[in-house]
Formats: C-alpha cells, structure tokens, sequence
C-alpha cells in the first residue's frame, strides 16, 4: 500500500482506538474486483482492516456488477440479509458501490432506506470521507459521480493475493454495443500515465509478485488518449522489462482494437502470456451489424489467423451472446459453426439479457426466454466439446503452472494456471502457492487438465 497519496485526499489519519473492520462481497469483472482492493486500500488509510467475518464488520461494503438483469435482484437480495445482519448490530455500516450503485443512486436508498452510503464507479477516491460522514452524521450518504476526475488519482490498494495482481490501465468505453451497460456506468476511455503503472508494477516486482493482468472493459485501446498517444503492445513491451515479472495478462479485448502490432509485441515479450480473450459476441453478421460491434464475422476470423500466425500455440478465448432481439435460428447456428470453426479454447456463454439505457432493450423482436436458454443449452454443449479438443493437445505435454493454491474440491491438491490461461490440477504441498512449477499433463476434461508435478 502506498500512503503517498493521503495527503492530497485530505484524509484523517486512523489511530489504533479506532480501529474498524469491513467486510466486502464482490460481483462482477475483474476491473470490479481490482476497484474493490482499492476500497479496502482507501479505508485501511482511515483504520479498517479487512475481515472475512460479515457478522462482526463495522462496515459491511457490496461492490454490484450491472451486466445481466438479474444483478440487480441479487442486490436487493443480499441487501435483504444485511439488513437482518445490521438488526443484530446497529452501529454497523452498509455501504453499496460498483455499477448498481452508480446507475440507480439515490433509487437504491428509497428501495433499501437501511443502507448508509451509496458510491459510484468514478468517485471511488471519496469512500473514505463518505464513511466517515455516514458514520458522524447517522444519515445516508449518496454520492456519484458522472465522470472520472480530471486527473486520475493514484490510489492505496490491499491485495488480495501476494503473486498475482490485478493492473488496470484503461478506464470505460468508447463503444456503443447496443445491449451493453458499461459505457452507462463507467464513461469514456482514460488511459493511465504509463509511468504510474510501470511503477507499480515495480514496487509489485519488488514486494515478490510474478504476474499482472492488465485490465481495461477494452484493455486494447490503451494509450490511444494519450499523448503523445501509444498502444497496449508498448505498455506490455515496457512491463516486459521488468525481470521479476514472469507473466503478463490483458483483459478484456475488443477485436477491433487488437492490431497486430499488439500481437507483435506479445510474440516478443517473453513474459507475454500466449493467452488472448477477445470477445466476439455473436458468429453472424447481421447480428453483429445489429450489436453495433464494428466488426463482422471475416473481420473476427483475421484477427484469429493474424495471433495463430504469429504465436501458433496461443490460447484464445471468448464472449458469446445468444438470444439477441432479433436473432434467428439460422443466425444462431452460425454462432454455433463458428465455435466449431475458431475453435475456441473456452467460452463465456450467456442469454441476451436486457439492460436500462440500452437500446436494444426496448427492441420489439425480443427472443422468448424459453427459446433463449434453449439455444444456450446447445452453444454450451458444442462450446464443451470443442474445448475438450483444445484441451487434449496438451496431453503427454509439461506445462509452466502458476500455482493459486489448493483446489476448491480437495484440499490435498494444488491448482494454477498454464501461460495459455488452462487451469491445471496436480498434486503438491501447499507451501508452493505463488511458485512456478513444471507439471507433466496425464488427462484433460472440457474446463481443466490433471497432472504429475516434475
Ligand atoms: S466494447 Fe461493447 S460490450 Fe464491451 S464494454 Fe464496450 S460497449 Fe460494452
């Protein structure tokens, strides 16, 4: 954590008598997840030392994703059993962040009166002092904020593992997909100074981290607000001298945005990962056209043909949308070809969903739900079996793993992850979380291989 930047945030310095504990829930991508360490880094700076324990917190903080309909209810939902929670010890705080909260403001204190402090995705900076006004002035407080500020601040961060951190380099979205939020609820494109983040990934270096994961909702379109302006493939290149960093991720991609000079500069960054997620939504071009994605299906397959030609053995990964308004059955069997054509090493899968603000929500051809999760049911299946395929290449192989630690089904084996992003389970001692190991793959299911440490 740096305590740096306190002073220019104006922050009350914490004493050990008040010393607080919070608790934290979050949903969501992983730039909810990296918001929610710089939460926890914001309010350490004021005397809260995160606790796993939602029952004896004194704050107790949601951090909501707005993505799919149903995020709003299991909001409401868990705000519910805070409530309950709160009955049991008044003096506690709740205090609900992230996209919800910067989307329904004020709303969110009519439909839940017991929540003490509402914040939004650009004013995250301000937590502290809005606790600490909650907690002097026994009212709710609700604060968003429609744009970033100006100047972006550096905030503290607590992290929530000591090998692994998350990196965000670009904030929003300057697209328009026409099902999604986020540009709604995170605002236009800021990239960070590149000097800010090397330096932290520095100082991440030194305290004995070995992986980043670059993170933007379009990671790809670092740098084209900068000036002079850059692209990710630089940034990457720069982390790339970095000797203690062993392994560089980006998430999330837009196809558009991956040039080939970002693929160039990952084929020639040894500690670039061979792992690329670029979402394709949909394998249909009116579908697309109709998305507002600014690509169509021949535009995807080139982007494909531009990373196999140049690093053969890369995994690639994506997002997919069934049951978008509209959609036809022949329009979701081409999604379904081509994840058969791509060959995908995984898919993110989900039924349209429809979103405020957006505009195909209000769309008249809307796909009955039954339909939808019909289609989903097949897609997963064939999204299954194609990584299944991908999976068994690695049969016989020995592969790098990072090892995140035991697995959550049996606490004697350890699980980590390849360079292409492949979660591998094998069995070893605990005391190598964080480490680098060779692991000789014996079998390999749809989501995950097995092996023997070497
Ligand atoms: S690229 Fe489209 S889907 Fe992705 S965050 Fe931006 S608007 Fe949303």
């Amino acid at each position: 954590m740096t305590s740096a930047t306190r002073e220019n945030r104006g922050q009350h310095a914490s004493s050990s008598t008040d010393l607080k504990s919070v608790y934290i829930e979050t949903f969501g991508c992983q730039m909810n997840k990296s918001d929610s360490e710089h939460m926890l880094g914001l309010l350490d700076e004021i005397g809260y030392k995160q606790t796993a324990n939602l029952k004896g917190a004194d704050l107790m903080i949601l951090n909501t994703c707005a993505i799919r309909e149903g995020a709003e209810d299991k909001v409401y939902s868990y705000l519910g059993a805070w409530r309950k929670v709160k009955e049991q010890n008044p003096s506690a705080l709740i205090a609900v962040g992230g996209c919800v909260a910067q989307d329904a403001g004020e709303k969110l204190i009519k439909r839940a009166p017991y929540v003490d402090v509402v914040f939004g995705t650009h004013n995250l900076h301000r937590l502290p002092e809005l606790v600490l006004q909650a907690r002097e002035t026994n009212q709710p407080v609700v604060e968003t904020f429609q744009e970033l500020p100006e100047d972006l601040p550096e905030l503290p961060v607590v992290r929530q593992n000591d090998f692994s951190a998350w990196v965000s380099v670009i904030y929003g979205c300057d697209y328009n997909c026409t099902y999604c939020i986020v540009p709604y609820v995170r605002g236009r494109e800021r990239s960070r100074d590149p000097k800010d983040i090397v330096r932290e990934i520095r100082e991440l270096a030194d305290s004995g981290y070995k992986e980043v994961t670059l993170l933007g909702q379009n990671v790809t379109a670092y740098g084209h607000d900068l000036s002079p302006s850059m692209h990710l493939g630089t940034l990457i290149e720069m982390v790339g001298e970095i000797e203690q960093i062993k392994r560089i991720r980006f998430i999330t991609g837009h196809p558009r945005d991956l040039k080939p000079e970002i693929i160039d500069s990952v084929a020639r960054t040894p500690s670039a990962c061979e792992y690329f997620h670029i979402p394709i939504q949909a394998g249909d071009d009116r579908t697309l056209r109709r998305m507002a994605r600014g690509y169509l299906v021949d535009f995807y397959r080139k982007v494909v043909e531009q990373i196999r030609e140049r690093i053969p053995d890369a995994a690639i990964t994506s997002d997919l949308i069934v049951g978008f308004p509209g959609e036809t059955q022949e329009e979701f069997l081409n999604t379904v070809r081509l994840v058969e054509e791509i060959c995908f090493d995984a898919c993110n899968t989900a039924a349209y969903s429809p979103r405020p603000h957006t505009p195909s929500a209000s769309w008249p051809d809307q796909v009955p739900e039954d339909e939808k999760y019909e289609r989903l049911r097949l897609l997963n299946t064939v999204v299954g079996e194609v990584s299944h395929r991908r999976n068994k290449r690695y049969l016989g192989k020995t592969v790098e793993v990072l090892v995140e630690g035991t697995s959550q089904r049996n606490a004697e084996r350890l699980s980590g992850r390849t360079r292409t992003n492949k979660l591998v389970h094998f069995e070893g001692p605990a005391s190598l979380t964080g480490e680098l190991v060779n692991v000789s793959i014996d079998s390999a299911n749809p989501w995950a291989l097995r092996g023997q440490m070497q």
